[in-house]
């Protein structure tokens, strides 16, 4: 993704990894291959390997810097970390180091901001250091919202999503670094949060906004591109399928055709794009000329 410009502040992606990383129906369970077939203009090849017939996932951070802060939106998976999916399983990728070669270092990150509190999205709050998890961004607020404190926050050995929790989440509120914040929290004229409800219960997008240009960062609000012509789609992964998918059709409307760049978790490729035409006629608009 070339870097983005919303007034003073610049967002640079950082991708721990990409792949052709799983089944259309697998992730999105009420998808046809019909109507992939349908949009394959627009998905080929960026967001979708139609010889291996699998959606392509990127799993990223935002590098955000305002001129009052430096701020990190979505941390990954991690390295080192047990998980019980085959491309998130015991990481080591170099996310760290070139983080630091290619954006900023980790002590002058103000700020982490995860939208939501699932494994693929808090891994990098916490690194390995002598047998114990540390957090990685030592000088940071960890913003943390209550919606999905609460929902996680009695989770079990053994429960599913526990083990990101306890390696991920907890070392950073035992740390101190932890805030819990409501899903509309304002951190300055510039950044403020929106609540969107439905992947997770307090799932947050990340809005930017400076001299009259705007971005949000969705998180998981959306998966993949082809649900912004399919917005009624949620994904297998999503909490509440029925709010999620209310969500999403809600920020499709509210965006289309407007100039609010859209920064998403997951979209691979060129990921920023913007959203043009509505309903059934919706389409990711990455800036390749390929939607149009
Ligand atoms: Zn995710």
């Amino acid at each position: 993704m070339k870097q983005q410009h919303i007034g003073d502040i610049t967002v640079d992606k950082h991708v721990e990894l990409e792949a052709p990383f799983i089944d259309p129906d697998h992730a999105l369970p009420t998808s046809t291959l019909d109507e992939f077939e349908t949009h394959r203009r627009w998905l080929d090849p960026s967001y979708v390997d139609y010889a291996q017939m699998k959606l392509i996932f990127s799993f990223h951070s935002y590098v955000v810097k305002t001129p009052h802060h430096n701020i990190l939106v979505d941390t990954c998976v991690g390295n080192h970390k047990p998980r019980p999916l085959e491309h998130w399983n015991m990481l080591d990728t170099a996310y760290l180091e070139n983080l630091r070669k290619n954006h900023i270092a980790p002590e002058e990150i103000d700020y982490v901001m995860c939208t939501h509190l699932h494994g693929d999205h808090v891994g990098w709050n916490t690194k390995l250091e002598d047998g114990r998890w540390v957090p990685t961004f030592p000088n940071a607020k960890y913003l943390f919202s209550e919606g999905d404190w609460d929902h996680y926050k009695d989770l079990k050995v053994g429960e599913h999503g526990y083990v990101s929790w306890n390696d991920s989440v907890l070392p950073i509120v035992e740390a101190g670094l932890s805030e819990l914040v409501k899903s509309d929290y304002q951190l300055d004229d510039q950044v403020h949060l929106l609540p969107s409800p439905g992947h997770t219960p307090g799932h947050y997008c990340v809005h930017l906004q400076d001299q009259g240009q705007q971005a949000i960062l969705t998180g998981d609000l959306i998966h993949h591109p082809v649900q912004v012509a399919r917005p009624d789609w949620s994904s297998a992964f999503c909490n509440d399928p029925d709010q999620s998918r209310k969500t999403r059709i809600k920020f499709v409307d509210d965006y289309a055709d407007t100039d609010v760049t859209i920064l998403t978790a997951h979209f691979a490729g060129p990921t920023a794009g913007k959203i043009r035409g509505n309903g059934d006629a919706a389409i990711w608009d990455d800036g390749s000329g390929r939607a149009l």
